[in-house]
């Protein structure tokens, strides 16, 4: 069959890959006009207007490394060689661990260390390179054909903004998180498209910095980040000797959003937080003269299925432009090519009905990924909690009953001390972190709630755990230059 497919982002190019695999004809069409780099560094520069948190930190977790592996070995193999590098669990354990013992399924624990542009300029080549994939760039779709004729009404194609039309069996979206899809459909005479919506809370603030010649990343074996209430921070190796650090500060603070823009400042701010200290010793210099600031943050799943009906067929989306999620936890990627590879299973399960095809769809995604999606509002919904309590200067544990007090305490003085000394809690919370198991599979295990318990009912008796920046908001800004 010919699918167009909308979109040449993470979504975009995995479902390229595995449909044109699949023996399909694919037509990409992506609105930046995107010259092909020739390296990872060109590919660093590139104009990406369309999908501006490229210049972001991003992870790769396990289960999208697992997906790439395990069928799609030839993209793998040639991200490693273009300088990304892997990071197994069980290499870089702090000191304070003991009990760790290699087990088989440790070897799918594994995340890729590598920038974003350097993932999709791989992604992309790979693309280009497969026999019956037409790239069409530099124009964007800006709505969507509808046969009338058939109910629930199908999708036969697109209308692009020069003017001209491109018809085809099927049209997957990976138009990313700002996707019109839901407007072009109703504008095309489908009902509404219900979304869910909510702030993630946080702007994000990256940089981007690469080691000096003779110098090497600092020991892995500490703390990659940290989460002081009025702030969130972490640090990202990437490919070919880079690394990024990222600021997340909510979106309510006008101040320190002012002032974490401006990049002396921010480095200033990252040499004073424990685990990004030592990245900014000297040891590296920056690649992006300015601080890449990112806001408009949400988690929005839009519902193109609602109780058991599509709202229209002949379309399937794919990544952000169905389910959108806050990037403190890393998945869209992984949510992205996941996406992807379940949107060619159900082609291959249903090629001739366009109605069981994006129902097998939308069916495995809900089972999938959306509870995935689910975690990460109610955990944002608690973060934005504390963040408001801190910034008006209250105590957000101050009320003893609330059960949320609790969690956040079993949190910090329980599963935090447990993972700098228990590898099994360790490797059950990056399994978890890497959607390798469920969202409540940690709480379900009987041996890790033990051991996070005991480490909890024993708080009295060591010392509190060491702050991972200062502990009062004041006390940064203060640090900061004027
Ligand atoms: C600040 C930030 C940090 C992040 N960090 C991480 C992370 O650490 N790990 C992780 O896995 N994920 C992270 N994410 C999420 C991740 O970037 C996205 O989930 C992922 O890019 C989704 O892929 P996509 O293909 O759906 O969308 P995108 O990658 O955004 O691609 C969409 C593409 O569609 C094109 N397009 C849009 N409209 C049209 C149109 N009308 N016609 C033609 N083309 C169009 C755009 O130009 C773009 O190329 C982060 C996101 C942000 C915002």
């Amino acid at each position: 069959m010919h699918v167009i497919v909308v979109g040449g982002g993470v979504a975009g190019l995995g479902s390229a890959m595995v449909l044109a695999r699949q023996g399909h004809e694919v037509t990409v069409v992506e609105r930046d006009p995107t010259p092909m780099p020739a390296s990872a560094d060109e590919a660093f520069e590139w104009d990406r207007r369309g999908a501006p948190q490229v210049r972001h930190s991003h992870a790769f977790l396990a289960r999208l490394v697992g997906l790439l592996k395990k069928d799609y070995a030839d993209v793998y193999a040639a991200l490693l060689r273009e300088g990304a590098t892997e990071m197994r669990f069980g290499d870089d354990l702090p000191p304070t661990i003991t009990n760790f013992e290699r087990q088989p399924d440790d070897d799918e624990l594994a995340m890729l260390a590598c920038r974003r542009t350097t993932f999709e300029w791989v992604l992309r080549r790979t693309a280009m390179e497969e026999g019956d994939v037409r790239f069409h760039v530099g124009t964007g779709v800006d709505g969507v054909l509808l046969d009338r004729t058939e109910q629930p009404l199908r999708v036969t194609g697109v209308h692009l903004e020069d003017g001209s039309e491109l018809t085809a069996d099927l049209v997957v979206v990976a138009a990313g998180r700002r996707s019109s899809l839901s407007d072009w459909l109703q504008a095309a005479g489908t009902e509404p498209v219900a979304e869910e919506v909510e702030d993630t809370g946080i702007v994000y603030f990256s940089r981007f910095y690469r080691l000096r010649d003779g110098e090497e990343y600092p020991p892995r074996t500490g703390p990659i980040g940290g989460d002081l209430g009025y702030l969130k921070y972490g640090v990202f190796v990437g490919d070919n000797q880079t690394f990024s650090v990222t600021l997340a500060t909510p979106t309510s603070d006008d101040e320190l959003r002012k002032r974490l823009a401006d990049p002396a400042t921010f480095d200033h701010c990252a040499r004073n937080l424990v685990a990004t200290a030592p990245w900014l010793d000297g040891r590296a210099e920056p690649i992006t003269p300015d601080v890449h600031v990112m806001a408009g943050l949400l988690n929005r799943h839009r519902q193109y299925v609602k109780d058991g009906v599509p709202v229209a067929t002949g379309f399937i989306p794919v990544g952000d432009a169905v389910i959108c999620s806050n990037p403190l936890y890393g998945r869209g990627c992984a949510f992205a090519f996941w996406g992807a590879h379940l949107m060619a299973e159900a082609v291959a399960t249903h090629p001739d009905d366009p109605t069981a095809m994006l129902l097998a769809y939308d069916r495995a995604l809900q089972e999938e990924v959306f509870p995935w999606y689910r975690a990460g509002v109610d955990q944002d919904a608690e973060a934005r909690r504390v963040a408001a309590a801190l910034l008006a200067g209250e105590d957000p544990d101050g009320d003893a009953t609330d059960p949320r007090t609790f969690m956040r305490s079993v949190f910090r003085d329980g599963l935090v001390p447990a993972m700098r000394s228990d590898a099994v809690v360790l490797r059950a919370f990056f399994r978890s972190f890497n959607l390798l198991s469920t969202p409540d599979a940690m709480m379900k295990d009987t041996d890790v709630s033990a051991r996070v318990l005991a480490a909890w009912q024993d708080r009295e008796n060591r010392p509190p755990e060491p702050p991972m920046g200062p502990a009062v908001r004041a006390e940064l800004v203060a640090l900061l230059p004027v």
